[in-house]
């Protein structure tokens, strides 16, 4: 028998228990569709074997996790903050704040696994053991056949729901709106600024809808809305009051998240809880809102707000003032067990989106949770390292391809 004991092999020794060796050797992604929308799933490498999962925001580009690269490589992912203050330059609001974020999970998840705590414990532990998640549903003209969507969902055991109620329900209906020519078409001009006004016919529209949806599924659920439109603060004032008998959760983003005196008018003239912060990026840039007590709840898409612990940030500090925090979010489980950790370690916490209540087969995207992920309209807080799944399934992440782009952890360049 050989007496070397010169070396072992290092598929024998727990790799995860040198965290301070720990080391960041590349980053590269999977450009997915359909889970629900596209998102590029991050990965992060080590000189440990260990790997890190994060998710870029839906819709964004994969080049804004990619083009970090350089600064991550080398640099031990352990060092949460630091590692995150390197990068935090380059971010910006909406979509642009994806890579960041995506880079900040992957460390979280990473940090996790060397320490074989869950990513919760890196950012103060737990405040609840599960995480209520909220529907998004579709728009839908007819508000019956609304009503049934949002029960269908409710039956499932969600205790909370959101639809859209705003002019993209008018634009047919004679006398509801006065709008210059091509206001319908336009997108991208800001609403204090498109001319369009809701006439008190339309006001009566959208009450008369949710008094219809409600009937279906009752007053025992939280019924949030969103999407009302590119329309100026008058109208939002109108149409605000007269939905004040229907007891919404909230009602979101009627006015650019940038008006913060407007969102201060409004919450102080309707008794129905104002929200916005889906496109804010970073804790500091909330503060205005909610310094100016302009807003009931802020809604931080954790893909674009920070990440983990930028958001938890963000939530102490929207506690002290007295505003709830819900999570804004359309993604595959990997940026949602990102965010049940948050969840989990944010006091004030009040529901995370889930925007894939018609993806069957969404829960499978990851391996070693349980499935469906959401049970009774909550996820169950893992006591699993880092973000908690296992692995990803590489065989579905091959099938939801983007075949635009259908990268699958290749090789860059950058
Ligand atoms: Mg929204």
């Amino acid at each position: 028998m050989s007496t070397s004991t010169s070396t072992i092999s290092e598929e024998y020794v727990s790799t995860a228990s040198r965290p301070s060796a720990l080391r960041i050797t590349d980053v590269r992604v999977a450009n997915l569709h359909g889970v629900p929308f596209r998102s590029s799933i991050v990965r992060i490498d080590t000189n440990q074997g260990l790997v890190g999962y994060g998710e870029v925001r839906d819709q964004a580009s994969a080049t804004y996790a990619l083009m970090l690269k350089s600064r991550l490589v080398g640099e031990n992912p352990c060092n949460l903050d630091k590692v995150f203050r390197k990068i935090k330059q380059f971010g910006h609001h909406g979509r642009q704040g994806g890579g960041v974020c995506g880079i900040e999970m992957a460390l979280m998840d990473l940090a996790g696994k060397a320490y074989g705590v869950p990513a919760y414990a890196l950012v103060g532990g737990r405040f609840r053991d599960t995480v209520r998640c909220y529907a998004d549903t579709p728009s839908l003209a007819d508000p019956e056949a609304m009503g049934q969507r949002l029960l269908e969902r409710k039956q499932r055991g969600f205790t909370m729901l959101k639809m859209d109620v705003g002019i993209d329900l008018l634009w047919d209906v004679p006398g509801t709106l006065i709008a210059p020519a091509g206001a319908r078409e336009d997108k991208s001009t800001m609403h204090p600024f498109t001319g369009i006004q809701v006439t008190p016919k339309g006001v009566d529209y959208l009450a008369s809808y949710v008094e219809k949806v409600r009937a279906v599924v009752g007053y025992d659920v939280a019924i949030a809305a969103d999407h009302f439109g590119h329309i100026a603060l008058d109208s939002c004032i109108r149409i605000g009051r007269a939905l004040e008998p229907f007891t919404l959760a909230w009602i979101e983003d009627l006015i650019p998240w940038q008006f913060t005196d407007q969102w201060r008018q409004l919450t102080e003239a309707v008794a129905v809880p104002t929200c916005t912060g889906e496109d804010i990026y970073l804790a500091e840039n909330f503060k205005p809102l909610l310094d100016a007590g302009a807003i009931r709840v802020v809604h931080p898409d954790p893909a674009t707000s920070g990440g983990i612990a930028e958001t938890k940030r963000l939530g102490d500090y929207a506690q002290e003032r007295g505003v709830a925090m819900a999570l804004h979010l359309a993604a595959s489980p990997v940026a949602t067990m990102a965010c049940v950790h948050l969840a989990a370690a944010t006091e004030n916490f009040l529901a995370l989106e889930h925007h894939a209540a018609d993806v069957p087969f969404w829960s499978e995207l990851v391996t070693d949770l349980p499935r469906p992920l959401i049970q009774n309209g909550e996820i169950v807080v893992p006591e699993t390292p880092g973000l908690g799944f296992g692995d990803i399934n590489e065989d579905l992440f091959r099938a939801q391809l983007d075949p635009r782009d259908p990268v699958f952890f290749a090789e860059t360049t950058h």
